[in-house]
Parts: C-alpha cells; sequence; structure tokens
C-alpha cells in the first residue's frame, strides 16, 4: 500500500536547531561525538576526565598514552560500533546521501562533505535548509555571527541560564561524566560575554546591581533580534521552579557574592521567574528543555521531567507565557502531552525526536495528535550538523505522512483535516507562536 504525501511538499519552521553552534566534524566525528558513554563505563573516572580534555584540545600525545595504557580509542571504536544499530546512526548516514548526493559511493560523499566543511561556515547549513525545505530556522546558539547567517532565515533563541547561576564554579567531584561540567562552563561563558559588554570582569557585589545588569542585558539582546528565551537547566540541577520573595532571593545573592556556601535555589528560581515574566510581558515564547539528556552520563534525567514544571506553570502571572517544551519530554512523551492539554499556553515541540526515534515517533505521534489541539505540535530539529537537519525533515515527514493517513483511514481525521494538521505542524503554530510572517 502506498502512502499518501501529505507532508512532503510543505515548508518548514525548525522551531529548534543548534545552526552555527557546530563546527564542522565529519560524521565518523559526529558518532565518535556521541559515542562517549561506552569509554566511561570502562575507565577509572579521571581517565575519562584526562581523554575528554586531550580530545578538545586535540592533544595526540595524550591520547597516544591513554590508548597505551588504558585502551581507550579501542574503547571508543566498541562504541561506535554498538551504537551503529541505532537510528541515530541510521539517520546521519540518510542525512548524509540526500545533502551531499546520492550519486556516487560513500567516500566520494564524504569528500564533499570535508570540501564543505572548508567553506564559510554557514555554507553547508544553508544547503541543509535548501533540501530540507525549511525557510526558517530557529537557532538556540549563544552567539550569531550576522554577517555570515542569514537573520531573515536563522532566528536566534537565547538560554537564560547564563543569569541564574553567577559565582557557581561548575565544577562537581559527585558526578560522573562532563556534561555537568560542560553546561556550567556554557553558561558562564554567556554571563562573562554579557557582563564584559557591559565593563564589568565579576557579577557585581549587590543584588539590585546584578538585577539591573541582568534586565538590561535582556533588553539588549533582545533589541539585537532574539526571538525566544530557552531554559536549558535541566543539564545541571531538577527544573521544580519554585516561587521565591526578593527579600530570600537577595540575601542569598549577597551570600553567595561574599563567598558564603549557602542554597542557591532561592536566587536561581528568582531569576528564572523574573526572566519568564519579562518573556510573558514582551510575547517571547519560552523553549523549556525536558526529557533525557545526551548519551553520557552527568545530566540526571529524574531532574528533568516534565511534571517538575508545575509549580511554574501555574504562576498566575504567567498564564500567557507562551511555554514550548522541548524534545517531545522522552522517556516522559505522555507527561508531556498531560501538562499540554491542561494548559492553553502550552506547546510541545518534538525536535531530536525525528532522528533518535522511528517507531516511538510514530507512536506518540498518534497519542499527541488524538488527544491534543491543532495548534500545540511543533516540529523541530534540533540539530548542529546540517546532516542531522536534513535528516530530521525527511524522517519527520515521513512519520507524518504515515501517522496521518492511518488517522484517516481510522476514521479519526477527515481528509481535510489530515492536511490542515500537516501544515499547522510543519509551520503554522510556530509562525503563530513568534509571529513568522509567510
Ligand atoms: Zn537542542
Amino acid at each position: 500500500m502506498t502512502i499518501p504525501d501529505i507532508a512532503g511538499g510543505l515548508p518548514a519552521i525548525d522551531h529548534h536547531s543548534h545552526a552555527s553552534m557546530a563546527r564542522f566534524r565529519t560524521v565518523e566525528q559526529i558518532e565518535r561525538h556521541f559515542s562517549t558513554a561506552h569509554l566511561e563505563a570502562n575507565v577509572p573516572a579521571e581517565v575519562y576526565d584526562q581523554y575528554i580534555g586531550a580530545r578538545n584540545q586535540g592533544d595526540t600525545a595524550t591520547l597516544e598514552r591513554l590508548q597505551a595504557e588504558h585502551g581507550t580509542e579501542t574503547l571508543m571504536q566498541k562504541g561506535v560500533e554498538f551504537r551503529s544499530t541505532t537510528f541515530f546512526s541510521r539517520a546521519l548516514r540518510d542525512g548524509s546521501r540526500a545533502l551531499y548526493g546520492s550519486e556516487g559511493d560513500w567516500d566520494s560523499l564524504m569528500e564533499r562533505a570535508r570540501d564543505w566543511g572548508t567553506r564559510e561556515p554557514c555554507y553547508a547549513y544553508d544547503q541543509a535548509a535548501r533540501v530540507a525545505n525549511t525557510p526558517v530556522v530557529l537557532t538556540d546558539v549563544p552567539r550569531i555571527d550576522r554577517t555570515l547567517w542569514d537573520p531573515k532565515r536563522y532566528r536566534q533563541i537565547m538560554r537564560i541560564d547564563g543569569y541564574v547561576y553567577p559565582f557557581h564554579s561548575g565544577q562537581t567531584r559527585a558526578l560522573r561524566g562532563t556534561e555537568f561540567q560542560r553546561f556550567h562552563a556554557g553558561f558562564d561563558a554567556v554571563l562573562r560575554a554579557e557582563l564584559a559588554r557591559d565593563g564589568m570582569d565579576a557579577p557585581p557585589p549587590t543584588f539590585d546591581a546584578y538585577i539591573q545588569f541582568m534586565d538590561a542585558s535582556l533588553e539588549r539582546r533582545v533589541r539585537e533580534g532574539v526571538v525566544g528565551l530557552k531554559i536549558a537547566s535541566a543539564y545541571v540541577r531538577p527544573i521544580d521552579f519554585q516561587p521565591v520573595d526578593t527579600a530570600k532571593a537577595a540575601t542569598t545573592y549577597e551570600a553567595l557574592a561574599a563567598g558564603r556556601e549557602v542554597d542557591r535555589r532561592p536566587f536561581e528560581d528568582f531569576v528564572v521567574r523574573r526572566c519568564a515574566q519579562y518573556a510573558a510581558d514582551h510575547k517571547l515564547p519560552m523553549q523549556i528543555h525536558v526529557g533525557m539528556g545526551h548519551p553520557e552520563p552527568g545530566m540526571l534525567v529524574s531532574n528533568s521531567g516534565p511534571l517538575l514544571l508545575e509549580t511554574f506553570l501555574n504562576i498566575r502571572s504567567l498564564n500567557r507565557l507562551q511555554v514550548t517544551l522541548l524534545h517531545g519530554g522522552y522517556p516522559f512523551s505522555s507527561q508531556v502531552a498531560s501538562l499540554v492539554q491542561t494548559y492553553g499556553n502550552v506547546f510541545l515541540d518534538f525536535s531530536w525526536m525525528p532522528y533518535l526515534h522511528h517507531f516511538y515517533l510514530r507512536q506518540k505521534l498518534t497519542e499527541w495528535l488524538e488527544i491534543l489541539p491543532a495548534n500545540k505540535l511543533l516540529y523541530g530539529s534540533d540539530a548542529g550538523a546540517p546532516e542531522f537537519h536534513v535528516a530530521a525533515a525527511h524522517h519527520a515527514r515521513q512519520a507524518l505522512n504515515e501517522v496521518l493517513s492511518d488517522g484517516h483511514r481510522r476514521g479519526v481525521w477527515s481528509g481535510r483535516q489530515v492536511e490542515w494538521l500537516a501544515q499547522r505542524v510543519l509551520w503554522d503554530n510556530a509562525a503563530d507562536l513568534y509571529g513568522i510572517e509567510d
């Protein structure tokens, strides 16, 4: 039986990507980058830290020593081999073929990839967006070079996490892996860059001065073109943000500024709430990471559960904050839908899923489309690599085709509704949220 191509001709808005973030990587490097869990689980924790440090610095002498002493490279290769049956690996290859041309053998495609990697940084992603038919790509990156990246196509989403963790060392001995440290380092770099723009090399000593700085910095970034905010804090703490009064936040900040060890939560929660109120008042949608992280220990999956957000979502003054929950919240995908159907201002983005899940995405799309209103689902790629941008668009359209025509066959949706839903998921829902014109 042939499946009608409902979604194929439709342009899409990529609601969540990391275009311009990743430097060029070959397909093999991408696979290795996401295959570190096997190594981490088979060497002493310090050896793993050394390996990641040496890899990031391109320190081949140390990498060779670690291979000789601990077999790190052999373990990495095993990890890649074990991951070769994941849908991730399959999608990466599909995306490469679609992007670099289906003609020719793999080696000649990879030669083209390397050639594109030597061109200007936006070249490969521009090609990917053309192949994927995604005229608008929302991208979550600290900065975007507007002399290279077309502002009409690439619209910036800004993480607020930088403001949440001043005076945080970003270090931990308690956790495995490097994710916690890596995310904190990223948050800290953004905070420092913003402080530097105001002539500061460290957060100011008083709470009032910090809040003044933060408000002005937010305002400036939005003026410079940021179209939405994002919270990525699930990577470093539970997302159960609580209402906090200003006095409590102020004493916490000033204790931290004085170098005292206190519970940071009251200040963190205050900042999240303040940024959310800013977003609500300025009609900026707010993306929130929910669900699992990358395949490496460090983030606690239990910190990322969408139901942890219930208190935050119930704050009365935030009833018109447009919240998009990212990645379908795997493995809490039905929980996410329960929030999205309860709150008219909460939306469900299924970025990342199109290149991680084949079967599960079809199951969940069916479940979500049946239970949720037509304005709630948002397509996204979550791709930093252009190969995944292409793969995600292709596999999401395939999944929509199958799920919608199956629902039509089962009598759930009329032919007209099926077309309308495809159009809403791929374009209209994100266009309405972000005010994007055709
Ligand atoms: Zn992402």
